[in-house]
């Protein structure tokens, strides 16, 4: 039976939630951040504490983020863990992660297993803060792991690989299937580690124009590029900079788009 309540609350699909319930995979997830108790760990999205539990027992203090208003006034009063965690009742998509890092005096490690409505852009959010962000940790529908994780030249690989991978370094961690979950969502889950670059490998002059070469070249991204960024730039000047015509928006490696990002900076057109 796929039942809505879990531990006494009734899931919201509003708010994304699918509660882990696999004790193995809780366990996977936790050694995979190996959280050390000095550590400023903040999770995105608590819930019934699946993670926060045995996060919370291995360090000092956590701090936990979480949009529902019954979840969060049930954190406050977790009966062992209140006195630990520090409650955030709020959207994480609104938190400055940068202000959390200047208060904690140190980088923050993030952790959740994330709203899938909302995992993308809350993803790009973070990349904002990527030097307030020592690493982060997130379960995500699988079809996204792959699309973070992804190469040039295959169809995962897209705007949100480029922006990734432009601030972190990615890796999958594991696989996790639907019945881990209660309610079971309708997809397969998969755990992904984000490490930011303490220095960007391919550092743009102007983010808007990266995150703009690539939204027009993967929005349309069966056209060659000579006609998916015909507005951007002249044959000529794609030939000048080295793209072959004829390539497509797969077929760039991130050194490329940040070059030609850098190139609209100073001629824009
Ligand atoms: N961590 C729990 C677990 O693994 O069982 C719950 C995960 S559930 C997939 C996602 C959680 O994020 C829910 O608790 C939900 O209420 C919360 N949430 C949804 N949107 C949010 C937002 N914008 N900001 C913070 N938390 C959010």
């Amino acid at each position: 039976m796929n039942s809505k309540k879990h531990l006494g609350h009734t899931a919201r699909k509003r708010f994304g939630q699918n509660f882990l319930h696999d004790q193995q995979v809780i366990q996977g997830i936790v050694a995979a951040i190996y959280p050390q108790s000095d550590q400023y760990l903040v999770e995105i999205g608590p819930g019934l504490g699946a993670l926060t539990e045995p996060v919370a027992e291995q360090v000092d203090q956590l701090t936990v983020i979480e949009l529902d208003r019954d979840l969060a006034e049930r954190l406050r009063h977790h009966p062992f863990l209140h006195q630990k965690l520090t409650v955030i009742e709020q959207d994480a998509m609104q938190v400055d992660f940068r202000q959390l890092c200047e208060q904690a005096g140190q980088k923050v490690r993030v952790f959740g297993n994330l709203p899938y409505n909302i995992s993308t852009p809350l993803m790009f959010h973070l990349f904002n803060y990527y030097d307030s962000i020592q690493d982060m940790h997130f379960m995500l529908q699988k079809e996204v792991v792959k699309r973070l994780c992804a190469g040039p030249n295959s169809k995962a690989y897209g705007r949100l690989t480029i922006m990734a991978q432009y601030f972190c370094q990615v890796m999958p961690v594991l696989e996790v299937p639907p019945s881990a979950f209660k309610p079971a969502p309708k997809v397969d889950s998969a755990v992904v580690r984000l490490i930011p670059h303490v220095t960007l490998p391919h550092p743009v002059k102007d983010l808007y124009w990266l995150n703009r070469v690539c939204s027009q070249a993967f929005n349309q991204r069966r056209k060659t590029l000579r006609n998916a960024l015909a507005t951007l730039f002249s044959s000529e000047q794609l030939t000048a900079l080295g793209v072959d015509q004829n390539a497509r928006a797969e077929n760039l490696s991130i050194a490329d788009y940040a070059h030609l990002a850098n190139w609209l900076t100073d001629n824009p057109p």
